[in-house]
């Protein structure tokens, strides 16, 4: 099989043909998920200024340096979160503050309702309490000038927050690309529909649109099409303002798969076979726009299991490239294999199956039938364990690589 290209070869020559997708401004509430485009550094200190850590009294610690176990001060007045408090603590007085309010001019420490007994306008608290105790100083979580996300970084609810917090309403972002799925065959049925003989229900074309969508890319799915030359030209022809073409079906040897001769007649082929397991039949081309320029398209084998592992394999790095995404490539995890898998073929197989992180070490096991027809057991996966062409068989209790799912 010497003719087939190798996994890695080919996501090389992919990504190295493709690159990021133009910048826009985006309302930060639309940017989770998307890839910012420049780093982000902070104007202001986070928080802005001294506050309280606790619900307690503000005090002066110089005044706690007694020789008792306590000191009893008087109470002058309280602070709540966002008061503009005009109190000065002057030596023997306290004030109550809430968490979160700015620290009264005089005070330099807080000490915690829990550690104190009131008495009508006096508190009684502990001696020696430490300068700056429960006191967030100013800076504290972001300082003035910091870098707080880095372009290229894929925005989490967490980093959406922090962007907040420095008072960002508009992230720059990369554009999201837009995927034209195409779903080909003429067996296919659109769900809802009642099945006619021969007939099996489209699920490709759900599949692609859900893992486009979760990458936070943005999935126009196209009519299928059926095995027809013609049908598949005019529709691959007639795209507009779409950034990437997955085609799934129609590009293996059958007498009725037109994928690669239409994409020959509307473009090239880049290369066609990949030494993998599912998923031997993929294409990699590209159609000519009436512009000059080309468009990228990857023609997917219709196997569903195929379809969803090339995707994850080839499609995913792709678009997130495109997307501006500095990590590509997914991670991985060590399991340990609770089954023996067989390799004979010289292909990189991706078996289906479930991780089990609940102990030190992960483990993971099939979770069921491996033949690419089957998608249940691709359903039930929460990894792709990968096993290298060149090794031909691993014994249950060996060490493997497992790419996770989702
Ligand atoms: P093909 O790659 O066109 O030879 O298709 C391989 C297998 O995948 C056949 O059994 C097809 O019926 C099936 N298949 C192709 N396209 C789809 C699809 N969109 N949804 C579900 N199964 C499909
Ligand atoms: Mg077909």
């Amino acid at each position: 099989m010497t003719d087939l290209l190798a996994v890695e070869e080919a996501q090389r020559v992919l990504l190295d043909s493709a690159s990021p997708l133009g910048t826009e401004v985006e309302a930060l509430a639309a940017c989770v998920g998307r890839v910012i485009g420049q780093d982000l550094r902070s104007a202001i200190d986070v928080p802005p200024f001294a506050n309280s850590a606790m619900d307690g009294f503000a005090l002066r610690a110089n005044d706690t340096n007694v020789a008792a176990g306590t000191v009893t001060l008087r109470v002058i007045g309280g602070i709540r979160a966002g008061s503009v408090q005009l109190l000065h603590v002057g030596t023997g007085d306290a004030v109550r503050i809430m968490t979160g309010a700015p620290i009264p001019p005089g005070a330099d420490t807080v000490v915690p309702f829990e550690d104190t007994t009131t008495d009508d306008d006096s508190v009684t608290v502990p001696s020696h309490v430490p300068t700056g105790a429960c006191i967030r100083p100013a800076g504290l979580d972001v300082k003035a000038g910091a870098l707080v996300l880095e372009a290229g970084a894929r925005l989490s609810s967490a980093q959406i927050a922090v962007a907040a917090s420095i008072g960002a309403d508009r992230l720059s972002v990369f554009r999201r690309p837009r995927v034209a799925i195409l779903a080909t065959g003429d067996e296919l049925a659109e769900v809802g529909q009642p099945l006619q003989p021969g007939q099996i229900y489209n699920s490709n074309a759900y599949g692609l649109h859900a893992a486009v969508t979760l990458l936070g890319a943005e999935p126009q799915v196209l009519k299928p099409a059926h095995d027809d030359r013609q049908a598949i030209r005019d529709t691959l022809q007639g795209l507009e303002g779409i950034d990437l073409v997955i085609s799934s079906g129609g590009v293996s040897v059958g007498d009725h798969d037109y994928i690669r001769l239409v994409v020959e007649e509307l473009g090239s082929i880049d290369f066609w076979r990949i030494r993998m397991r599912p998923g031997k039949p993929l294409m990699v081309g590209s159609l000519k726009r009436s512009d000059g320029t080309r468009l990228r398209m990857l023609g997917l084998p219709g196997n569903p299991t195929s379809t969803m592992v090339t995707f994850h394999v080839f499609a995913r790095p792709l678009i997130l490239r495109m997307m501006g995404a500095r990590e590509v490539m997914p991670s991985s995890v060590r399991a340990v294999t609770e089954n023996d898998l067989d390799n004979r073929g010289g292909r990189d197989t991706y078996f289906r199956v479930v991780l089990d992180l609940s102990s030190g070490q992960p483990r993971a096991r099939l979770s069921g039938g491996q033949d690419s027809s089957m998608l249940l057991t691709l359903a039930r996966a929460t990894g792709l364990a990968r096993v290298r062409a060149e090794i031909e068989h691993v014994q249950a209790g060996d060490v493997v690589d497992v790419f996770p799912v989702a």
